[in-house]
């Protein structure tokens, strides 16, 4: 069942948003505080729950020359999933702040994809404007030290003084075998 805000007694809970209904005239805008939620995402081969439930959205809409749109959605939302280094837990906050232009009748260039009809996806438009918010690497901290290349051992844990024998040599192995007399 998909959660659809409406007009009188605003659901804050919304999944899409019927932007005709705010009846807003050329030049107005209308700011609304809604909630919500995005399915755990695929990024960089891991997966990733998205924080909380219902995640508190500011999303602004202006009603554009024509019959366009103009939208802003502002939120923060965190991460949990596995951090790219060490593959420990990573939980880091992504601030969101992602702006789409509507204006049917201009162009291809002007059309948003979740905007159909009048209606706004919500829930794909925040799903999608996090994942262009994910910085490359998520890390469980910035510094995060990740694991040995040689062992594989989780180099937060054991320290920067873990360190292995650099491999002898095989030529001077050999050299070593040599008698001079
Ligand atoms: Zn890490
Ligand atoms: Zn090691």
């Amino acid at each position: 069942m998909m959660a659809r805000a409406t007009l009188g007694g605003m659901a804050p809970f919304a999944d899409s948003l019927d932007l005709g209904r705010l009846q807003l005239s050329a030049g107005e805008g209308r700011r609304l505080d809604l909630e919500v939620g995005i399915d755990p995402f695929d990024y960089g081969g891991q997966r990733y729950a998205v924080e909380p439930a219902r995640i508190p959205v500011r999303l602004d809409i202006s009603r554009t020359t024509g019959s366009g749109f103009a939208l802003r959605l502002r939120f923060d939302a965190r991460l949990d999933g596995p951090c790219m280094r060490c593959l420990g837990e990573a939980t880091p906050t992504v601030e969101v702040d992602a702006r789409e232009v509507d204006q049917p009748g201009s162009g291809d260039e002007l059309t948003s994809p979740y905007i159909e009809d009048g209606e706004l996806d919500l829930r794909g438009w925040a799903r999608d404007a996090l994942a262009l918010a994910t910085p490359a690497q998520v890390l469980c901290r910035e510094d995060c030290a990740g694991l040995c290349p040689v062992c594989g051992e989780d180099l937060n844990e054991v320290g920067p003084d873990h360190a292995h024998e650099p491999e002898p040599d095989p030529r001077w192995a050999k050299l070593s075998e040599l008698k001079l007399d």
